[in-house]
């Protein structure tokens, strides 16, 4: 795990520093367009013999409420308060094969508004119907980009993206620029 500053210093009581650390609460996805065709984890699984197109919980569904029941720290979050949190980067967050899970991922995610959450996805038409009931124009904490790998999907995707209640619109090469 990489050590980065957190987004809200003011809210890390943690004696420990905040820490970068990557949340693939579930596995596995269908392809949804041609930017989809050099997807890393469909390389990565099928060079293993395991099918990329089954979507699975993964083991680390709840690990950013994950609680350490033992050591100094026990008692608190296995992740500190502060950290930054890679999410979903082996599925996308909105594929409608994870529709039964993700409401308990955006309590997690509620549970740990001390923390940032990113997300990358290729189906904002998903986003508005899948948010959570409480989301408002959006939780300071998350940001929710959108791929675009051509001019086509950037004039189909990018208008419903930025219609969006997000607290912050982020096109993914922008985000990474800054980090
Ligand atoms: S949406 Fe993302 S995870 Fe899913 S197939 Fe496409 S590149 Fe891979």
């Amino acid at each position: 795990m990489m050590q980065q500053l957190s987004f809200f210093p003011e809210k890390n009581i943690d004696p420990r520093p905040p820490v970068s650390v990557n949340w693939n609460l579930w596995h596995g996805c269908t392809r949804a367009s041609t930017g989809c065709s050099n997807c890393y984890m469909y390389r990565r699984d099928e060079s293993v013999g395991r099918d990329p197109s089954i979507v699975q919980k993964t083991d680390n569904f709840d690990l950013p409420v994950r609680i350490l029941r033992s050591g100094k720290y026990k008692g608190r979050y296995k992740i500190p308060d502060g950290s930054h949190i890679w999410t979903c980067f082996s599925s996308d967050f909105f594929h409608p094969d994870a529709d039964d899970w993700r409401d308990d991922a955006w309590d997690m995610m509620k549970e740990r508004s001390d923390c940032s959450f990113f997300m990358i996805t290729k189906r904002p038409e998903r986003i508005g119907d899948h948010l959570p009931k409480n989301w408002g124009n959006g939780w300071e904490h998350i940001t929710i980009a959108v791929t675009c790998e051509n001019q086509d999907m950037a004039d189909k995707r990018l208008p419903i993206y930025l219609s969006l209640p997000l607290f912050r619109h982020s096109d993914d090469q922008t985000y990474f620029r800054r980090w």
